[in-house]
Parts: C-alpha cells; structure tokens; sequence
C-alpha cells in the first residue's frame, strides 16, 4: 500500500485505456489458441533489451504474444515507464513489419485488488489475481472483486487454483498441491475469471525439482523430471471444455544454457525444467498461454558471462547486452516455432 501510494503521487497519466496503446485483451487470442491447438507465449520482461528480443521473435514469426510484467518488475523498471516501453513495443512491432501486432499487456501475479486496480488504469490489457495461498473462499471473493473492476474496461482476468511450488519473484511455496479438477467449475462461475492458472506439476525458478524428486540419466548423469500430471488435466478440461487454462513455471531450463553459465564461471548445480516435448503437448488442449521466464534469464546470463570470460577488458553494455538480447531472441523463437505453434497465428 506504501508503495502504490508514492507511485500515484505524482503520475500524470491515470486512467489509459489499453486499447489507446494499441494492445489487445487475451479473450480472441485464447478462443482461436484453444481451436487451433498451440498454445500463446507469456515473456516476462524486466529491461528494455528482453522486450526487444521478444518483440523481434514475435515480428518475425507472426505470433501473437504476451508482455508479462511482474510485481518485482514494476519494483525495478518504474510502473510508468513499464507501461510506456509497452506502448513504445506495439509501434516497434509496426516498424518490423507487423501490420496488426498482437500484443497483451499483463500483470503477472497481482497479490491485491489495489495492485490489479493500478495496472487496468495504467493501460493494461490483462491482469493475474493470485489467490491461491488463500482459503477458496476468500481466493473466489479476491478474484471475483478484481474480474468484476477489469471487465468494465474489457480487460481479462487470470485467476489461479492450486499452488506450484518454486520461487518467483515474490511468490514462493515451499509446498504445492495439484489444482482440484472438482472445484473448477464453481470456481471459475463465482470469480468470472476468463483464464484459469492451475497446477499440474510444473515449478517457478531455474531449480523446479529436487534431487530426491528426479531419476538421473546414467549417460549424462543429468537429471529426469517427474512428469506433469496430464490426468489432473484432462480431469479439469472435462470440468470445463474449452476454458482456457494457463500454466505457469514452464521454463525448460534449456541444459546448453546451464553449461553455458557453468563453463565461464557460473554456478547451477542441478537446475532443470519442464522438457519441451510435455509443454508441447500441453500446447495442443485447452493449455492456451505458457509462461516462460527463467529461460530468457539464464540466456541473458549465459551470454554477458560468456563477454566477460572471453573479453575481461569489455566495459561497453551495449557489447555484452547486445549478445544477450540476440540469445534470447533465438530462444523466444525457437519456444513459439517448436514449442508453443503459435508462429503464423497473428
Ligand atoms: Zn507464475
């Protein structure tokens, strides 16, 4: 509350609405994802070198894509200038060549009404309430306030059932438990939520398993993931066919990156993802947005730690952050073409 009272302080620029900025809402987007079978990339970003790898990769590939902005990224960015870069990254797209771009501009894990609130007046063209630590009740009575202030705007609202286990940002769960494919349907008529996040197994953070839950490969000595719960998930789309479902944590947490970083002086012992092959399954039923964050990070990082151990004398940004910015645009390519389909669909 501290802190959304010093940001309003001074702003100028209350009330914008998104269609201003030339951002579209998700409800399209995920009616014609769950049709077509592919599923629509959620890109966290945090600076302006992420926003323009995802951009690109969206350009070039055609794929409608969404803006994820955390809390923590609204720490770090600046809420005003978050929403600027976003309004600045529709007419980037134009400029590449995107006549129509299909972009959203999303809050990732809203944690209060006050906080949805902000991002709807922003410019904001989706917003997550997560509830899910939350008793249910008080989760559908949380959800359902925000959905009820959004959808005057015609802004969509992502509700979460269930809890991942990981770290992001400021959401962390040491314990998690599968979504309950019997409370879905109540859930999602109470809240009026348009998007419902559950849990089926994937994790935040670059470290989504431990050991102990893993078998090791005997040739590469890496670990093996469990698999998701795709039971959990046909169970939940019975409950509610072609509601659009929404996984979070689905970093894959691509190994070439992780010897990347361990190769120039780097330390991640252990980390591993969700593997392509299962989210892309997942892309192919009603799992119609796909969150990615760690990915990009562990890119970004692989390349400047690269620059650095190569080049000690560098001190210009631009030359470190400049091969970073094109690892990641590789990555988000290679996710919307081999992963997620949605390349050609915008
Ligand atoms: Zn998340």
């Amino acid at each position: 509350m501290r802190r959304l009272n010093k940001t309003n302080l001074k702003r100028t620029n209350i009330m914008v609405s998104y269609k201003e900025l030339g951002l579209v809402n998700t409800r399209d987007m995920f009616a014609k994802a769950i049709k077509g079978g592919y599923a629509i990339p959620a890109f966290n970003f945090n600076n302006m070198e992420q926003l323009q790898a995802i951009i690109k990769a969206a350009a070039e590939t055609k794929s409608p894509v969404i803006l994820q902005v955390s809390k923590g990224a609204r720490n770090y960015a600046n809420p005003t200038l978050l929403r600027y870069m976003a309004q600045g990254a529709v007419e980037y797209a134009k400029e590449l060549g995107w006549e129509k771009p299909q972009i959203v501009l999303h809050l990732d894990h809203g944690d209060s009404f006050e906080l949805c609130k902000d991002c709807v007046d922003l410019g904001f063209s989706s917003v997550m309430i997560d509830g899910s630590a939350l008793p249910y009740e008080e989760n559908i009575a949380l959800s359902k306030k925000v959905a009820d202030y959004a959808h005057q705007y015609d802004v969509t609202v992502e509700a979460e059932l269930g809890v991942l286990a990981g770290v992001e940002d400021e959401v962390q769960a040491e314990e998690s438990h599968y979504t309950r494919p019997e409370e879905v349907i109540d859930f999602s008529k109470r809240t009026g939520c348009d998007s419902l996040a559950i849990s089926i197994g994937t994790s935040h953070g670059a470290y989504k398993f431990k050991p102990e839950q893993c078998t090791r490969d005997p040739k590469t000595g890496r670990l093996v993931p469990p698999p998701l719960a795709f039971d959990v998930l046909d169970a939940i789309m019975e409950q509610l066919p072609g509601f659009p479902i929404v996984l979070h944590g689905s970093s894959s947490v691509p190994q070439e990156y992780v010897d990347m970083i361990n190769q120039y002086g780097g330390k991640l012992p252990d980390a591993v993802g969700i593997p392509e092959e299962q989210l892309r399954k997942a892309s192919k039923s009603a799992v119609c947005k796909i969150n990615i964050d760690s990915d990009s990070r562990l890119a970004f990082t692989a390349a400047v730690r690269k620059v650095f151990a190569e080049k000690p004398g560098e001190f210009d940004p631009r030359k470190y952050c400049g091969p970073a910015r094109d690892l990641m645009t590789e990555l988000y390519k290679h996710k919307i073409i081999n992963v997620l389909g949605s390349d050609g669909k915008a």
